[in-house]
């Protein structure tokens, strides 16, 4: 890695000192990273770039790093892309004066909408040079487009800024043949606004690179300006370990990128800590097979069974006005109250304060004297106020998710708090669990159906953890979560799948397995009963590697007539003419779905086991022979997942996984993984 970093040859020549970063640099540096599959050179190319913008253009980081991740802004600001396609083909001819029909046709054939508007735009003599764009002028536009969604004329006015943008585009090329077969389409900046308009860059660029690029960049460009030439392998790691770590507790470029610039990135640990207002991606738990599996993994070391409840997680964070604490005003609808201000976060780190207002309105009243500030981990769950007990997790699923009023509330909830991130100003991630929970049961009060923490019990005891199990599983919870409770294991960490948390489901020890969440990308129309309606959809599973989706099964077991009708309903609204190219299908005739749609449903399916089968292509490239990919076998349809999204789902990697172990689940142990990131 030190080799392709250090060479110091600029990527992209014509731009100079104090200049905002030209957009052309990032295209090309896209369209670099775009022809190659090779790991390193992707994050060569990444880092290599970076590093100019660091010496010409720093002011310019953070845009151009939200640009590479293809995101506007952190995920608990809800601004998103992911701008249908009838929208941009609108915007497409009347940017480059050819018909609707004209780039339906080309879509049709070509089947790469970037693509499409890079040969539009290419066919277009221009007659006035446009000026060149920005990376902050881009990103500036794309905010102003993602947006504009409310009040009349809304879709015209999306349509009016994705026009000014693709006519900007191309300044210095437009009108020059664009070769789609040769170079992909090559750095053409229409190519790549449209990608980003449809939320999907399709480079094989994870975040994950990206953020590694960028600390190679900034450990590079601090040395450089001490007068060495190249840091050493041991400030790449450090400088890498460093900047995952801050991110993890503190997943916020706005914050991150100029603590990065002002202090140095061996000092960011100093300067940004996890602070309420911003989200932490929380962490997950790691599935197991039976009891005995659990006994095995945590071996002699000492942890705790608790039920795990079926709700909807919620991160919960609070400042009490006065209270001498750094507050990210991160969140647009942060609860103020009397008492402080206080957000409630999804699994998604999407904001959810709109959702519980009635949570929000209680939750100061939950603490003891001298609580102040706090992040919270806890599950939401239905609450029955006459039987005092926990109701099944499709009760939640009545209520409204948005603009909710406390006084219209009709489904109660209750808090059932598992783990505490953050009291007093002080971040906890790093102390034991064994500490941190007892820190959560000193500094707040249960209140009977209102607030509770999660019941657990610390023994090692086969027998007695069956007894919790099989009570979790009366009181309405899906079964346990084993913890490890001491040592630097328990500590709680960010965004990891870890072995340190067991997931121990009552379904698992039928011996079905794991569910998975799947995305929809296409239907069957339904015959004889579900004539009106769709009869079966195919799914599929996420491939973070090569950003694509594979597809895993087809279903049409488990729905009702009631969700057949829904699912009608909201998926006719987003079919698409044709597969997109980052779908991953058999090529058969017979193998096709009637309707395709854009990658929006995730849904959680149950199956019996997983088999291989040429028609399907999940995993193909890991564990598939021939062609074949993983397929599930008698798949069952679950609920609706709407807190995760697409590029959320079961990744391949997990379904190969899955597959390979499923005559020795439990014999693998493997390390902590990151998962979201
Ligand atoms: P994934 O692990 O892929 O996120 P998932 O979102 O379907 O899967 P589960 O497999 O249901 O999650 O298990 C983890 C979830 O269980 C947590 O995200 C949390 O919402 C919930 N949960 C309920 N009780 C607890 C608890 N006591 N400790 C931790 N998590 C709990």
């Amino acid at each position: 890695q030190t080799t392709l970093t250090s060479n110091t040859k600029d990527p992209y020549p014509d731009w100079k000192p104090g200049e905002p970063v030209p957009y052309a640099a990032l295209c090309t540096t896209f369209s670099k990273i775009e022809m190659t599959r090779a790991r390193l050179e992707i994050s060569a190319h990444c880092s290599l770039f970076l590093r100019q913008v660091l010496r010409l253009s720093p002011n310019d980081l953070l845009p151009t790093i939200l640009l590479m991740i293809n995101k506007l802004a952190a995920d608990y600001s809800g601004i998103e892309l992911g701008i249908g396609e009838s929208l941009i083909m609108k915007a497409i001819s009347e940017s480059t004066g050819r018909t609707l029909s004209h780039i339906k046709d080309d879509q049709k054939h070509i089947g790469d909408l970037g693509l499409v508007a890079a040969k539009s735009r290419s066919r277009q003599p221009t007659m006035f040079k446009p000026k060149a764009l920005t990376v902050p002028g881009v990103h500036k536009s794309l905010m102003a487009i993602a947006t504009t969604t409310e009040g009349q004329g809304a879709q015209g006015r999306k349509v009016d800024g994705i026009k000014k943008l693709l006519s900007a585009a191309d300044a210095h090329s437009a009108g020059k043949s664009v070769d789609i077969e040769k170079d992909k389409g090559g750095p053409s900046e229409a190519k790549f606004i449209v990608r980003t308009l449809e939320g999907k860059l399709r480079l094989g660029l994870a975040e994950k690179t990206v953020v590694v690029a960028l600390a190679h960049a900034m450990i590079t460009h601090e040395v450089s300006q001490k007068g060495n030439k190249t840091p050493s392998t041991a400030d790449l790691a450090k400088a890498e370990s460093t900047l995952k770590s801050v991110y993890s507790e503190l997943p916020s470029y706005e914050v991150i990128i100029p603590a990065m610039l002002e202090h140095g990135i061996f000092n960011l640990k100093d300067n940004c800590r996890l602070q309420p207002g911003v989200p932490l991606k929380p962490m997950l738990a790691k599935p197991t097979k039976s009891i005995t599996e659990v006994l095995d993994r945590f071996e002699e070391k000492e942890f705790t069974c608790e039920y795990k409840y079926d709700g909807e997680r919620a991160q919960i964070h609070f400042v009490a006005h006065g209270a001498d604490v750094e507050l990210a005003t991160a969140a647009p609808t942060a609860g103020k109250s009397e008492k402080g201000v206080s957000n409630i976060f999804s699994r998604n780190s999407e904001d959810l304060s709109k959702k519980y207002p009635d949570i929000l309105a209680k939750l100061a009243t939950w603490v003891q004297d001298g609580t102040t500030s706090f992040v919270l981990d806890c599950e939401t769950v239905a609450w029955d106020m006459e039987e005092k007990k926990v109701l099944p997790f499709q009760q939640l699923m009545t209520r409204k998710r948005k603009d909710v009023k406390v006084e219209d509330v009709k489904v109660k909830v209750c808090v059932f708090a598992f783990d505490m991130l953050y009291l007093n100003g002080e971040a906890l991630v790093n102390k034991t669990f064994r500490e941190r929970r007892e820190l959560l049961h000193k500094a707040f009060v249960p209140i009977e159906g209102e607030f509770a923490f999660a019941k657990f019990k610390d023994t090692n005891e086969l027998d007695e953890i069956q007894v919790l199990l099989e009570d979790s599983v009366k009181a309405s919870c899906e079964g346990l979560m084993v913890k490890m409770l001491d040592g630097p294991e328990s500590s709680y960490e960010p965004s990891k799948r870890s072995q340190n948390w067991l997931k121990v489901k009552k379904d698992y020890l039928s011996g079905v397995g794991d569910s998975l969440d799947l995305v929809v990308l296409g239907a069957y129309h339904g015959r004889g009963k579900r004539t009106n309606w769709y009869g079966a959809f195919l799914l599929a599973c996420y491939n973070p590697n090569t950003q694509n989706y594979e597809t895993v099964c087809n279903i049409g077991t488990g729905f009702s007539e009631a969700i057949l009708d829904t699912l009608h309903t909201e998926l006719s609204k987003i079919t698409i003419d044709r597969p997109k190219p980052f779908y991953t299908h058999s090529s058969g005739n017979k193998d096709q779905p009637d309707v395709w749609f854009e990658p929006k449903y995730v849904w959680e399916v149950k199956t019996a086991d997983l088999t291989l089968s040429p028609r399907y292509k999940a995993a193909a490239d890991e564990v598939g022979s021939g062609g074949k990919g993983v397929s599930l076998r008698f798949p069952r349809f679950i609920k609706e997942r709407d807190d995760k999204k697409p590029d959320q789902a079961s990744t391949s990697r997990m379904i190969a996984d899955m597959y390979r172990n499923q005559e020795s689940v439990g014999k693998t142990k493997g390390p902590s993984v990151d998962d979201d990131f």
